[in-house]
């Protein structure tokens, strides 16, 4: 990256690297989660969700292509093989073995959850030490606010019927 650039970073890049590399693995095994959800999806209203599901995945395959453009910048390697998805991934997967609709609702909001937690440690590390990522991880972070939210609506409207 530019010297300078990079210069202004106030923190190990290295340091930096591992943890955008580890919300990288968490996007794509979000990513599947949700593309695959989507697929097997079974019951009430299925229809509504597997498109908030589709929608999900969507976003969460951007957030992937920010994060990599991030690491490159930073001179970083972003993760190379699906295998390392496992080792490094913060939040994990849940494969939706149950296809009912609320449980993928349900999985998929602990994934939402666990990825709030994530960005918002991620935000508190960078804050005042790296512009650049910093308003990066917000962007995300305001989206992984709003999949929350839509799927608890989704879950509560279900709860209704
Ligand atoms: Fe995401
Ligand atoms: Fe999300
Ligand atoms: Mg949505």
């Amino acid at each position: 990256m530019g010297t300078i650039g990079k210069e202004i970073v106030g923190m190990d890049v290295n340091v930096l690297v591992k943890e955008l590399n580890k919300a990288l693995a968490d996007e794509w095994l979000a990513y599947y989660q949700y593309w695959i959800g989507a697929k097997v999806a079974k019951g009430p209203m299925r229809g509504a969700v597997v498109a908030e599901l589709v929608e999900h995945a969507n976003e969460e395959l951007e957030h992937a292509g920010m994060l990599v453009e991030r690491i490159l910048q930073l001179d970083g390697t972003p993760v190379l093989s699906p295998e390392d998805w496992y080792k490094v991934t913060n939040c994990g997967y849940e494969a939706p073995s149950d296809s009912k609709v609320k449980t993928l609702l349900e999985q998929n909001i602990k994934g939402e959850q666990c990825a709030i937690d994530v960005y918002q440690k991620l935000s508190t590390m960078v804050k005042d030490k790296d512009p650049i990522t910093y308003q990066m991880v917000l962007e995300i972070l305001a989206d992984e606010v709003e999949h929350e939210e839509d799927l608890e609506a989704l879950l509560e409207d279900m709860q209704l019927m």
